[in-house]
């Protein structure tokens, strides 16, 4: 496939060489590839069927002459997971997440090492330099090893040690600056410029960006199987989602996905772009603040203040104000998020969605739960999020001190074996757990008050799914608190509940209305006086639903 390299700032075109950064005529390293897209516009589709799912089945638009099977991991291909919990709290049915995690070392960079290093090979180069806050050197470790390519990694000492060692483990030589990663970025230039080495440059790097875009088509391509194709007649093929959401540190993710769509566009694949969510860490979040002032060059922040060091790129440079042009054009938005809301976010995504990611990855959900609380996300939008990078190991901070119950056996024999474990499992949960029962018709709702209440503590709970049911359930056997839906057939909840408050018997158990609509005073009337708490779709991202629960219960 015949490509150019077009610069940005004076339009020249110029063949490809990994090795030649600058443009021939201005000097410029803002450059990117360019496809004759008009000749692909009905070839890639069809070829498509016949070729594995991973990243080198998009070859006719990566900027590789001879893509080499030897070198790849599997690369790319990506599950795209429906996030029906978070979905269901948040209010958008509609929740993807890109599950990233699961590239050969567990996160996105995979992509952008495996272009890369295969273009480093097609030119013969076989050494190279590299600046990084842990994962890229990660995965250019990885696939450097694959190739004989010999990795300089200089990464900061703020980077988690687990990932310095792995950086090692692969043969690469990890240098540890103690200084902020853009002094780090410094340092490893000046290291290339005097030794004639091949050095990363981040977001200008044209394999870099070219890799990352196929995030963009892998998420259209998805999206179709998913929720089926763009409606009869329409012109276009596949589907965009109407947001990428994705944590941020130098903008390389969004600026390439944002290129992958405007290829698929004008290819007539699809008829749109997303608009764009960079996420920061509030620490350090120069993008954002620029953003929010209407800078069109970003203010660095010298002195980042986040624990999350993968997302500390104090001045983004440039690639600020591209990205920022694209979220722009796209109707997207900049938001940050705080190590604390990061952690948060973490804890929910991992319980409700059984996904546990690092901190990195968990500041795209953070600033996703932000964004749908101010109405900027609606209900009807489908939302992809790009699910970064994954915990390893798991963080501290979210767990607390309590996360375990510990057991300890007796080491000898004794005569009587069976005492001993009983004992020892006493201590493991109460004998009789408070009884919870849940009355709603969706099955939908009842799975994810269940998840709620198992993920937090010991309860029995009782399912029911229509309001006739629940009362038996509850008559047969008075529970400790009744969760309750409203809207249901036959007998909704506010006839529930008079059946309920008209019995002595069941007239004092604590219940708690959970409601998927938003209520009319006049419903709101009804109520009062009757339930100890109302809880609303969104609410359940709270603690609070859970502190009622356990104040109900005692
Ligand atoms: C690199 C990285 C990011 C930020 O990506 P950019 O698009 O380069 O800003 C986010 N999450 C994880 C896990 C990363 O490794
Ligand atoms: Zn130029």
């Amino acid at each position: 496939m015949s490509f150019v390299v077009r610069c940005l700032d004076c339009g020249h075109a110029a063949p490809y060489f990994p090795s030649s950064v600058n443009c021939p005529r201005c000097n410029s390293q803002w450059r990117e590839a360019e496809y004759e897209y008009s000749t692909l516009e009905d070839f890639i589709p069809d070829q498509l069927s016949a070729r594995p799912f991973d990243l080198w089945r998009y070859r006719e638009l990566l900027p590789i002459r001879n893509p080499n099977p030897s070198l790849s991991l599997g690369e790319g291909g990506s599950p795209l997971i429906r996030a029906v919990n978070l979905g269901m709290m948040l209010g958008i049915p509609n929740l993807f997440i890109k599950d990233e995690r699961q590239g050969p070392t567990g996160s996105f960079k995979d992509r952008q090492a495996a272009v890369t290093i295969a273009a480093l090979k097609e030119a013969g180069i076989t050494e190279m330099v590299a600046a990084s806050t842990g994962n890229v050197a990660i995965a250019y470790s990885a696939y450097a090893a694959r190739a004989g390519i010999k990795l300089w990694a200089f990464v900061t000492s703020l980077v988690p040690a687990v990932k310095m060692r792995e950086i090692a483990l692969y043969g690469s030589q990890v240098i540890k600056v103690t200084a902020s990663y853009d002094q780090a970025k410094q340092l490893a230039a000046e290291f290339a410029r005097q030794r004639n080495l091949y050095l990363d440059i981040g977001a200008r790097t044209i394999t870099s960006i070219e890799a990352m875009k196929t995030i963009a088509f892998e998420i259209s391509e998805q999206l179709t199987i998913l929720l089926g194709p763009p409606a009869n007649g329409a012109p276009q093929r596949w589907r965009t989602p109407d947001w990428y959401v994705q944590a941020v540190s130098g903008g390389m993710g969004p600026l390439g996905v944002y290129k992958g769509f405007r290829e698929l566009r004008q290819m007539g694949l699809v008829d749109r772009i997303p608009a764009i969510a960079p996420i920061q860490a509030e620490g350090c979040a120069p993008m954002v603040t620029s953003w929010k002032k209407g800078l069109e060059q970003a203010e660095p922040v010298n002195t980042p203040r986040t624990h999350i060091e993968t997302l500390a790129t104090g001045n983004p440079g440039r690639a600020y104000t591209l990205l920022r042009k694209q979220v722009n054009e796209t109707s997207g938005v900049f938001e940050s998020a705080t190590d604390e809301e990061t952690y948060r976010a973490m804890h929910v995504l991992a319980k409700m969605e059984g996904v546990s990611v690092e901190p990195a990855a968990g500041v795209a959900f953070a600033g996703l739960f932000k964004l749908v609380r101010a109405g900027v996300i609606k209900p009807t939008d489908v939302v992809v999020v790009n699910c970064t990078g994954h915990t390893m190991p798991a963080e501290p901070y979210i767990l607390g001190d309590n996360w375990s119950r510990n057991v300890v056996l007796p080491s000898r024999a004794e005569d009587k074996p069976q005492d001993g474990l009983l004992a020892a499992l006493s201590s493991v949960a109460p004998d009789r757990f408070s009884r919870v029962v849940i009355v709603d018709d969706s099955p939908e709702s009842r799975r994810l008050i269940r998840r709620i209440l198992q993920s937090q503590g010991d309860f029995q709970i009782q399912e029911a799914p229509d309001g006739k049911t629940g009362l038996e359930l509850i008559q047969k056997e008075p529970p400790d608190l009744i969760i309750l839906d409203l809207m249901m057939p036959e007998m909704d909840g506010f006839a529930v509940l008079d059946v309920l408050k008209a019995r002595p018997e069941t007239a004092e158990i604590p219940v708690i209305v959970a409601s998927a609509k938003e209520l009319t005073p006049e419903e709101k009337n009804r109520l009062a006086g009757q339930i100890q708490a109302l809880m609303q779709k969104g609410d359940f991202l709270n603690d609070e639903f859970l502190d009622e629960v356990r104040s109900l219960i005692r």
